[in-house]
């Protein structure tokens, strides 16, 4: 049997970085990943049989619990059928109705296969709409790693056109703005310098890739106004919050209307299944009947669709939300308890099934303060706690999360090693 050491050496050689997508190799806080040989109810298992509390949950997607019996049941029945088919399905006017009826801003909507390709496909469509080129997005907030929303984290108006990876040429980001988020003087002073010229603001409305960071009532409501005088096309990307922090997204909480919402994860249950829909009159300018083309060989794959129908309907069960988020504060304001009383700062948010935790005495509005947040204590944390049998994200700067099946047991004894861990964590 291999352990996690040696299958990370051979992983390097023939993968980079030994990972499909970066955060996993433990980058930010440093060490060796584990590796999940498999997965049941809210507990991952390495291959060398290691058990771990799981409060990444597929960074989000896994909001059931893992293996949940009944979408196993209704996946295998579905794998029957074939995979794919490249026809329309009755299964995806079913899933984009469900949609439809659960979100009220959204008339229309079209399956893709992964957030990225909703939030590129939402933006082309805001662009193709408005005709006009700029885009606004703030700092901090990640929406996926299409070449114009890469764009590095920095101050306001005078970082855009500084692409964050290499490869993507200045020109890509040349029509991004980025501002700092809850930063409502910013954004009224963007409008002032862009009359006429932004197509869309695209924003998490909660944002959690920057570790959880709420919007101020003020920043989103005129977030809102000011998109609609201006005629600029509001994006949620809900990639993250949707149906994850309530079974009506973020913009049920915030009691917003977006123009165009994005949704992922928690919407295939595990499988590579993502969107995006908004108002018909903006939505019916997509190929075949308006110009902005967009398409994919997977999209609404029958699969990931019956997982996803699944999912819908167990997150439909009554008090699902209201269970989920008590379980995440139970754990937020147990951890901060037991921080404090150790003499450390912590501080400590939830919404939904989405939860944050900050080594700092304020919880945070902006990227800049949530960098204010101690990370080598946080690293340790996040070692001591790995080491015990516990899985938080591998950096301070994402979010955490839950399922409907880590319950008070479950989360009494992510408490327990916590408080432990908090004894001899200076
Ligand atoms: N948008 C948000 C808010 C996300 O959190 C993510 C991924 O974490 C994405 C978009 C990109 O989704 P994907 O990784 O499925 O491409």
């Amino acid at each position: 049997m291999l352990t996690n050491k040696e299958l990370f050496e051979q992983a390097k050689l023939c993968i980079p970085g030994g990972v499909n997508s970066p955060v996993r190799s433990f980058n930010s806080v440093g060490g060796t990943p584990f590796f999940t040989a498999r997965a049941e109810g809210s507990s991952l298992f390495d291959i060398e049989g290691k058990e771990y509390i799981d409060y990444v949950c597929s960074w989000g997607a896994n909001i059931v619990g893992h293996a949940n019996k009944t979408v196993i049941a209704r996946v295998t029945e579905a794998l029957a059928n074939g995979f794919s088919y490249g026809t329309p399905t009755e299964l995806e006017v079913v899933f984009a109705k469900k949609i439809c009826e659960l979100v009220p801003s959204i008339d229309k909507f079209r399956l893709v296969s992964s957030g990225t390709e909703a939030v590129m496909s939402a933006i082309r469509l805001a662009r193709g709409y408005t005709r006009r080129n700029y885009i606004i997005k703030f700092n901090g907030c990640y929406h996926g790693h299409s070449d114009s929303l890469l764009i590095k984290a920095g101050s306001g108006l005078q970082t855009f056109g500084n692409p964050s990876s290499s490869g993507v040429p200045e020109e890509a980001v040349r029509h991004t703005l980025v501002l700092e988020y809850n930063d409502t003087e910013q954004l009224v002073e963007a409008f002032r310098v862009y009359p006429e010229a932004i197509a869309a603001v695209v924003i998490e409305p909660f944002a959690g890739n920057m570790n959880l960071v709420r919007p101020t009532s003020e920043f989103i409501q005129q977030l809102r106004e000011l998109c609609t005088k201006n005629g600029t096309v509001l994006v949620f990307d809900e990639v993250m919050t949707g149906f994850r922090v309530a079974l009506g997204g973020a913009q049920q909480l915030l009691g917003i209307k977006p123009d165009l919402t994005t949704v992922g994860k928690v919407i295939g249950g595990g499988m590579p299944l993502a969107g995006f829909g908004g108002k018909a009159e903006i939505m019916d300018c997509l190929a075949p009947i308006g110009g902005v083309y967009q398409a994919g060989t997977l999209s609404g794959n029958p699969v990931a669709v019956t997982a996803g129908l699944a999912v819908l309907d167990l997150i439909q069960q009554q008090d699902f939300y209201l269970r989920l988020a008590n379980s995440a504060s139970l754990l937020m304001d147990g951890l901060k308890k037991i921080a404090n009383e150790e003499g450390i700062s912590l501080s400590v948010d939830s919404v939904g099934g989405m939860f944050g935790f900050y080594f700092s005495d304020r919880v945070p509005q902006s990227f800049a303060e949530v960098k204010e947040g101690n990370q080598e204590l946080f690293n340790r944390f996040f070692h001591l706690m790995l080491d015990r049998g516990v899985f938080f994200a591998p950096s301070m700067y994402e979010a955490g999360f839950i399922s409907a099946v880590h319950d008070s047991r479950v989360i009494d004894k992510t408490l327990a090693i916590a408080r432990d861990v908090f004894k001899i964590l200076y």
